[in-house]
């Protein structure tokens, strides 16, 4: 009965436990602070959502600033207005410019940079506003129109944090963009003498907590944004690029290599006799194989080389800079280090395994497709003179 009973206590705990680390957890903490460690082709996918996002928010903000001119003139008193209205008119037309400024290639600094302005402008603006309208706090009730105009542009930090939350950022890219935004509503504070003011604390803290809300929801788009494209774009099994991200770095770097004519290989691997290896040690021992080849390749090959599985057992590797001599130095490398480590399945029984493979140096003028049948018959040639070999055909 006690056992009974701390059993099932360990697994309530257990599963608390669990619950709150699947709550609290962000697999990809260090690609969560920084963008140093992701591929270029994400960094780009992110690059564009940002700016989608960012260019549908700038052309909305730009329309309601300028609808709010009328109501400035509504209940605004003629000095104030025409005090205001020239920092308004700058705010339309950097949102303006901002909406209308697409570019085909959009890259994370670009992005970037867009999202800065999309924060510094409207935070620059609060602080010349700050110094012309009535002092009034958020959420304070008052009947005077120039007040109630003032409540509405003491919201303008609030909703600048808050914006925060719709784009897929990472830690530090958070800590940044939310950097000026405080800093302008000191500047505000001091321009308008409430630097060391209760008022101005009250708005700290709650810009505080909203921050904490923004950043939050910002990573966890960033987390959810990385899960999405990894499944997209890796094979579950053995972590490689999959076919779909392996043609699409094919044809850039294709593009790389012609425009600045540099050498650039491909190597096509086959495993031997594959199926005995399924038919012999089941599935599962097949698939440790798969996983022990991905790795070997990975482990051999330079961190701007790029491997992908090809298809079931064939696995392809894209080598810039490298003409084919070099390339078959690698793939013999990879190749003969399968022979040297055997999948173990128990102290008796090792899977030996093999691999061929065909190499294709790519020529000028010559696309994706061209030079992986010219691989892929390298390939065939080593299956057919033998296998566990490696062919290299001009
Ligand atoms: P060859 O030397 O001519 O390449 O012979 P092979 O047996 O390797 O080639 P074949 O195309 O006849 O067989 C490939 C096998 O790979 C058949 C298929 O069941 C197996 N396979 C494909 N994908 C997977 C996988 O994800 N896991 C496992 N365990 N086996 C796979
Ligand atoms: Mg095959
Ligand atoms: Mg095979």
């Amino acid at each position: 009965m006690p056992d009974k009973h701390n059993n099932k206590y360990a697994r309530q705990r257990t599963s608390c436990l669990f619950f709150w680390r699947h709550i609290l957890s962000f697999e990809n903490l260090p690609d969560l602070l920084s963008s140093h460690n992701n591929s270029a082709d994400f960094n780009g996918t992110r690059a564009m959502q940002i700016a989608s996002r960012a260019c549908i928010l700038t052309a909305l903000f730009a329309v309601l600033a300028l609808l709010w001119i009328a109501i400035d003139r509504i209940t605004l008193n003629s000095s104030i207005f025409y005090d205001i209205l020239p920092g308004r008119l700058a705010l339309i037309a950097v949102f303006g410019g901002l909406a209308l400024y697409t570019s085909r290639f959009q890259n994370l600094n670009l992005s970037r940079f867009r999202l800065l302005i999309l924060m510094l402008a409207p935070a620059l603006f609060y602080v010349f506003s700050q110094t012309h309208l009535p002092s009034v706090t958020a959420g304070t009730i008052t009947t005077d129109t120039n007040s109630f105009v003032s409540l509405g542009y003491s919201f303008y930090p609030f909703v600048l944090i808050i914006q925060l939350a719709i784009f897929p950022l990472t830690l530090i890219e958070c800590v940044l963009l939310t950097l000026p935004v405080l800093l302008c509503v000191a500047w505000a504070g001091y321009l308008t003498d409430k630097l060391w003011s209760v008022q101005l604390l009250e708005q700290f803290w709650l810009l505080f907590l909203l921050m904490m809300v923004a950043w939050w929801a910002s990573l966890s788009q960033l987390n959810l944004l990385l899960r999405l494209y990894r499944q997209a774009t890796h094979d579950p099994l053995t972590g490689l690029a999959n076919r779909r991200l392996f043609m699409q770095q094919l044809a850039t770097e294709i593009e790389r290599a012609q425009r600045y004519r540099h050498p650039m290989s491909l190597i096509i691997f086959d495993l031997d006799h594959f199926k005995h290896v399924n038919d012999n040690y089941g599935h599962l021992q097949g698939d440790e194989v798969l996983k022990r080849f991905a790795r070997l390749m990975v482990d051999t090959i330079r961190g701007n080389d790029l491997a992908g599985r090809y298809g079931g057992e064939e696995f392809i590797v894209l080598l810039p800079e490298t003409p084919a001599h070099t390339a078959a130095e690698v793939a013999e490398r990879i190749r003969q280090a399968c022979t040297a480590q055997p999948v173990i399945v128990s102290r008796e029984r090792h899977i030996s395994f093999t691999a061929s493979a065909g190499i294709a140096q790519l020529h000028p003028d010559e696309q994706a497709e061209q030079l992986i049948n010219r691989a892929d018959s390298s390939l065939y040639k080593a299956k057919e003179t033998g296998r566990n070999r490696i062919v290299l055909v001009n």
